[in-house]
């Protein structure tokens, strides 16, 4: 089974999928990354993830040349070659290759593209699945509305929470408030049914996933709040989920040992997974 990767312009074997030692990303988290979800024939919010990448780049002043028409092209040709029905697809770009030395000034290397496809179980109308969470201190850089490969605290943070058999950390800023997941963004809904979740106040990544679920939401007549909440709040909530292009709406159904919704999917969770996959089938 053909399992390819495209690095700066190749495509190469999964042994031979190799990067130059010198290369920034590796030395200093200098890069910036996507993860897609694909499933036969659909790319979920393709052009989002892509319009969020070239906001990273922006971002960290990467200055990057290939085409966002030219990554679509190199993605399904991998979809292709690899023959996946559904998996998803990691995107990366680098700065570049150089001498290790903090500074980019000058540097005039160019940035290293790598994109990786990889094939999973099909799970999306499996039975929903509550999961455990743990809460941890938010002690990230202050630019996570940036999607660096620099994720040393999200490594941390999500081993932790897996060495306690839960399966995301959840972080809490210094004032008590939620911030996201350590690769999710982090929802309730309350008594009255309202969805909230935090707004995008520089304290948490943008999800794209997040973008799309309230979209539908407020299509459906629900109503979404973007509010910050306590780690309180959240312990309290009749409902609490997580969002990501991994994961999609994933319940939360225990954190911190507490049970929410007496440890029960709930139904809006179930009704908003539904939504996001049905709405997608009807692009
Ligand atoms: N927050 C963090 C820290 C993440 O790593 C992710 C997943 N990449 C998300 C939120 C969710 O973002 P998305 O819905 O775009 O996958």
């Amino acid at each position: 089974m053909p399992n390819l990767s495209y690095i700066d312009g190749n495509y190469y074997d999964y042994y031979d999928s190799k990067i130059h030692i010198n290369d920034r990303g590796y030395h200093f988290g200098d890069a910036v990354y996507e993860v897609i979800l694909y499933n036969q024939g659909v790319f979920y919010d393709f052009d989002d993830h892509i319009n969020r990448l070239f906001r990273s780049l922006h971002s960290i002043d990467i200055q990057f040349s290939i085409s966002k028409k030219t990554i679509k092209l190199i993605v399904k040709n991998l979809i292709r070659l690899n023959k996946i029905s559904f998996g998803s697809v990691y995107i990366q770009v680098s700065r570049g290759i150089a001498d290790r030395n903090h500074t980019f000034n000058n540097l005039n290397i160019k940035p290293i593209l790598t994109i990786i496809t990889s094939k999973k179980h099909n799970n999306i109308n499996n039975d929903i699945i509550g999961v455990k969470a743990i809460t941890v201190r938010d002690n990230r850089w202050a630019r996570p509305d940036i999607k660096t490969t620099q994720l040393l605290p999200n490594v941390l943070a999500k081993t932790k929470a897996n060495k306690q058999g839960a399966y995301e950390s959840i972080f809490i800023d210094d004032e008590g408030y939620v911030t996201e997941g350590s690769s999710s963004n982090i929802w309730i809904i309350n008594k009255d049914n309202e969805i909230i979740t935090r707004s995008i106040d520089g304290k948490i990544l943008s999800g794209i996933t997040r973008k799309t679920i309230a979209k539908f939401s407020k299509l459906n007549d629900l109503t979404v709040i973007e509010n910050k909440f306590s780690k309180d709040e959240m312990l309290n909530a009749k409902e609490v989920f997580l969002t990501s292009a991994s994961s999609f709406v994933t319940p939360i159904t225990e954190i911190d040992n507490v049970k929410i919704n007496e440890g029960v999917v709930g139904e809006m969770s179930i009704k908003l997974k539904t939504l996001y996959f049905k709405n997608f089938e009807n692009l």
